[in-house]
């Protein structure tokens, strides 16, 4: 599978917003939006000033993708399912984002960033309703369980990122955990007021219309 190899933080400087791609440094000092918050290369300061329309469109989607860690191939399968269903499409577009299994690995604070939640999934460390699933795509659904391996709950890079989590109290209404046994339930469908991220979805819904 395709993988992104530059530096992460140059995504975040491209769509000059904190993506928080690299988990909990993204809290620290050192982050490189903080330093630097324009597009990288030689014209980036001035860069946005000068975007409009189509580039507008295309930086929205490019946002979002990024934040997820998702493909393009695979967003516009995304795009293609949210038209097909009833709704708002932007709306139900992000509703599949959000219920990807790594994503719900993510808001429950088993891992502290999305692809280190893609790898727990990948390497076997989840399990739904006490299943092993190891694709990062899997859609979950309202009362679902996502839990941990019971080998993987003493993992220290997991017991950390649960303390930091909880900490900091980021945990969506459609989630509830149960982090002493580390196991988390689908409450409900997640909804667009849910999905906190600046993200204006309608720009994608305009660029994929054209
Ligand atoms: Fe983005 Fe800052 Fe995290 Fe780097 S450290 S991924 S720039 S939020």
């Amino acid at each position: 599978m395709a993988r992104y190899r530059e530096s992460v933080c140059r995504l975040c400087r491209r769509e000059e917003m904190k993506l928080f791609l690299k988990g909990e440094r993204c809290f620290k000092d050192g982050c490189s939006f903080e330093r630097r918050g324009y597009a990288p290369g030689q014209h980036g300061r001035d860069r946005r000033a000068k975007v409009q329309g189509y580039g507008m469109q295309l930086r929205e989607k490019q946002k979002v993708k990024r934040l997820y860690g998702v493909l393009e191939k695979q967003f516009r399968n995304y795009f293609g399912k949210a038209e097909r269903q009833k709704g708002i499409t932007g709306e139900n577009l992000l509703i599949f984002l959000e219920r990807r299994l790594d994503n719900v690995v993510y808001r429950l604070g088993f891992s502290t960033s999305r692809s280190q939640a893609r790898q727990l999934v990948r390497h076997g460390h989840i399990r739904v309703n006490g299943r092993k699933i190891n694709i990062p795509s899997y859609l979950i659904s309202a009362g679902d369980q996502v839990s941990l391996k019971d080998k993987s709950k003493k993992n220290p890079l997991i017991q950390y990122a649960l303390q930091s989590v909880t900490g900091r109290g980021t945990l969506p209404a459609w989630l509830s955990l149960d982090a002493a046994n580390a196991a988390g339930t689908i409450v409900s469908m997640p909804t667009r007021e849910d999905i906190q991220s600046p993200i204006e979805e309608q720009l994608i819904v305009e660029l994929y219309s054209k």
